[in-house]
């Protein structure tokens, strides 16, 4: 079906037809002959790269320019939500308005109602739900993107209950579900009333084999010598005859630490095969990296960059991350090294990917083999449309049995089912709670009657959630967050409080016990009750570290909320609970992020997303001390709060609040006397310029600050003379 067939307005069509969009794929062909642009739900099952959102987007058009109404597009990940933000910003050009939505869950944004598409993560969409978001009301079309990931413990509930809700309003509206092939797609179809769209198409072919002692063994039965470049370097070879064919490798493995080493190990081998140009443009992107991050981090993978080698990990900070995608998508870095989280969403295709490792691990139950849906999406990855004529998916074996199994398992294996986590406690504490808060006198059974909504109720029953959801009944009233008269459910403001506030209320049951209990104590006392809550993820201890936070632990004795508890296991979770604190405490004691990185083997990425968190349950604390008139703790937490969104000590508050001043620039500010708003505003723009790291933009920026404007001419004099004043040593020490 070619594109201008399509029943979509001329505009709609020119437009996908400059994004080089001419003719339908097979599967995107029979979602429209489905019924995708007469309203009709739609649930697709097919293979990564196959164009999914594309069947997302022409639903949204039809909406949004035929009806007038609005789409809400649902992602599992905030860094997914920025790539299809970006993605749909073109519709901007015919007139359509495009909104992220993903930050502050203690808002309904009422400024989404003026937008047509809205981009959001579903913990996001849940919030807005909670907020009961006026414009919810104009959404025709939900596109739910990676809807497999209803099987996730961690996602997958909030996702199910977004789609609940959703089913629940009335009037006519549409759900397109965006899935990953799975086994029992036509369960979610089912649920949904949905078509269903299975397909294995692919826009490239994929070959998909497994690699032992020089041969890659592929699922239609040829055998591939692989050419030894190197002795005993099996990844080394399969890298390079890739990248000396033209193609792109991607590697995927099971540790951030493994990324490196992998990395490392390359850079040499690759380089060596390199052109000219090829090295040029290699040698400025790692220049561009040293200057986007001074970290670490950075610096590691600047070095790797001019060899053609990058590593893709989630420690990794926005802007790294942006900086090895792109690349990777030109073509200018031959090799990524990712940790499965790349799998997970972000478009990166290479002619050859290879599954270093099929082993994962988790502290809490060991080594595991990874499930056959996860090698998919990996594997998926093979192939770039327009450029490969074919990808191939590689796993390593180390015996032929291994290699065996792995055909057994990976290649001819089907992908499992997926099932609804939400009867978990943790995820049903807070939707059952919401669920009496978003309904005016509801009952045991009125809850029953929501949850019959869920993918939960359509595999297993409703009936199997009763003793669970009567056990929470019981847990909210006696926490106080419901109440219950004549078999009524009522929240209490304070519930009302915890649903919008969007943490779990067993986070607000530890927050409330502990500061109604207590009077203001040592910061540390804060930090760790903020890591004391399920809401926050936590560092594990590494071997070798046990006794060093033990101690700790025992230094900070009597000056927390929470004693040292007995029992070993729980001793475990509070050892790393402190740990987790002391890093908060380090951001927020301003000590550098290169030394943070080194203290706790974490990434810039890590800092910011556990910093992120915390900032926001000492924000929903700060909440509930107020409602609660603790007023003390409430100045505490406040300011705990911005400390932890700028990571600086109380003295340099004022001056992060400035627009474009962090904490580094912040902190030089201040040591150089500039210690309140007062006096930067009297500062002279020679004096600001002659600072270290303050350069001209920053200087512009402060000055903006306080409405004055700067003439660009006088500026660059004043630079001019400013510049040789400025001492190498003043670099040195601020920015470690
Ligand atoms: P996935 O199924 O993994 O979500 P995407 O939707 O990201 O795949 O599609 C992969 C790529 O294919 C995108 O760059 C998209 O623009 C392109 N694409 C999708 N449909 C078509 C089409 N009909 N013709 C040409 N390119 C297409």
């Amino acid at each position: 079906m070619l594109v201008e067939e399509l029943p979509l307005p001329e505009k709609a069509i020119k437009l996908l037809k400059e994004r080089g969009i001419r003719k339908l794929y097979p599967p995107q062909e029979k979602a429209v002959k489905y019924g995708l642009l007469d309203g009709k739900n739609i649930i697709v099952a097919i293979p990564t790269a196959a164009g999914k959102t594309l069947i997302g987007e022409l639903a949204m058009l039809k909406t949004v320019l035929e009806y007038g109404g609005k789409a809400l597009y649902l992602v599992p990940l905030k860094a997914l939500a920025n790539e299809k933000y970006e993605e749909f910003k073109v519709y901007e050009k015919i007139g359509i308005k495009v909104a992220l939505s993903t930050g502050d869950y203690d808002s309904s944004d009422p400024w989404l109602k003026d937008y047509d598409i809205i981009i959001a993560t579903n913990e996001k969409a849940d919030s807005l739900l909670r907020h009961r978001a006026s414009w919810i009301e104009d959404v025709q079309v939900l596109i739910a993107d990676e809807i497999h990931l209803l099987n996730y413990a961690d996602r997958g509930p909030t996702l199910e209950i977004v789609l609940a809700r959703f089913k629940q309003l009335s009037g006519e509206r549409q759900i397109v579900g965006l899935s990953a092939t799975i086994r029992n797609a036509e369960e979610i179809a089912s649920w949904l009333n949905a078509k269903l769209i299975v397909d294995d198409w692919r826009p490239v072919k994929l070959y998909e084999g497994v690699y032992f002692n020089g041969k890659i063994i592929f699922s239609d039965g040829t055998i591939k010598d692989v050419r030894e470049f190197y002795p005993r370097d099996d990844i080394a070879n399969l890298t390079v005859e890739t990248i000396k064919d033209g193609g792109q490798v991607l590697i995927f493995t099971n540790t951030r630490a493994n990324t490196i080493r992998i990395s490392r190990r390359l850079k040499s081998k690759i380089m060596s095969i390199l052109g000219r140009d090829d090295k040029l443009k290699l040698l400025q992107l790692a220049d561009k990296m040293r200057r986007a991050s001074s970290s670490l981090i950075g610096e590691e993978l600047a070095n790797l960059i001019s060899g053609g080698v990058a590593f893709h990990h989630a420690g990794l900070n926005y802007e790294q991350r942006k900086i090895v995608e792109n690349a990777f998508r030109e073509g200018i870095i031959k090799v990524a090294v990712a940790t499965p989280t790349l799998a997970a969403g972000v478009n990166l295709p290479a002619r050859r990917v290879i599954i270093h490792s099929y082993w994962r691990y988790d502290p809490r139950i060991g080594r595991y083999e990874i499930p056959v849906l996860e090698y998919k999406q990996m594997a998926g990855r093979a192939g770039r449309p327009k450029y490969d004529e074919y990808g191939e998916a590689i796993l390593i074996a180390r015996s032929m049995d291994e290699a065996e199994c792995l055909f057994a398992k990976y290649i001819r294996g089907e992908v499992e089912e997926i099932t609804s986590k939400l009867a978990r406690e943790q995820a049903l504490r807070g939707h059952t709670l919401a669920i009496i808060a978003l309904s005016q006198n509801t009952t045991l059974s009125g809850v029953l009657d929501f949850m019959k909504n869920t993918f939960y109720a359509y595999q297993y029953g409703v009936e199997n959630m009763i003793v669970k959801v009567k056990a929470i009944l019981k847990f909210l009233k006696e926490t106080g967050f419901i109440l219950e008269e004549d078999e009524k459910l009522k929240p209490t403001a304070i519930g009302l409080r915890v649903i919008q506030l969007y943490i779990d209320p067993l986070t607000a049951k530890r927050i409330i016990e502990a500061l109604k209990a207590n009077e203001p104590k040592h910061i540390m006392a804060y930090l760790h009750l903020i890591c004391h809550t399920p809401d926050m993820p936590k560092l594990y201890l590494r071997r070798g570290e046990y006794e060093y936070y033990a101690e700790l632990a025992k230094e900070y004795e009597g000056k927390l909320f929470f004693d040292i508890p007995n029992d070993e296991e729980e001793l475990e979770f509070y050892l790393a609970e402190i740990k987790t604190a002391l890093l908060l405490y380090y951001w927020i004691e301003e000590v550098s992020e290169d030394e943070i990185t080194r203290r706790f083997d974490v990434g810039p990425g890590d800092i910011r997303s556990l910093t992120q968190t915390a900032e926001w349950i000492a924000y929903a604390a700060s909440e509930l001390a107020k409602m609660l008139r603790l007023n003390e703790h409430l100045r505490v937490l406040s300011e705990l709060r911005e400390r932890l969104k700028y990571g600086v000590k109380k003295e340099l508050l004022q001056l992060v609040r400035i627009p474009g001043i962090g904490r580094v620039k912040a902190r030089i500010l201040y040591d150089h006397g500039y210690r309140t708003l007062e006096k930067l505003k009297q500062a002279r723009i020679e004096e600001l310029i002659r600072i270290p790291l303050i350069g001209l933009e920053t200087a512009k920026k402060i000055k903006q600050y306080f409405g004055l404007e700067i003439k660009e001419m006088e500026v660059k004099k004043k630079r001019e003379k400013a510049e040789d004043k400025s001492s190498i040593l003043y670099w040195i020490k601020y920015s470690g």
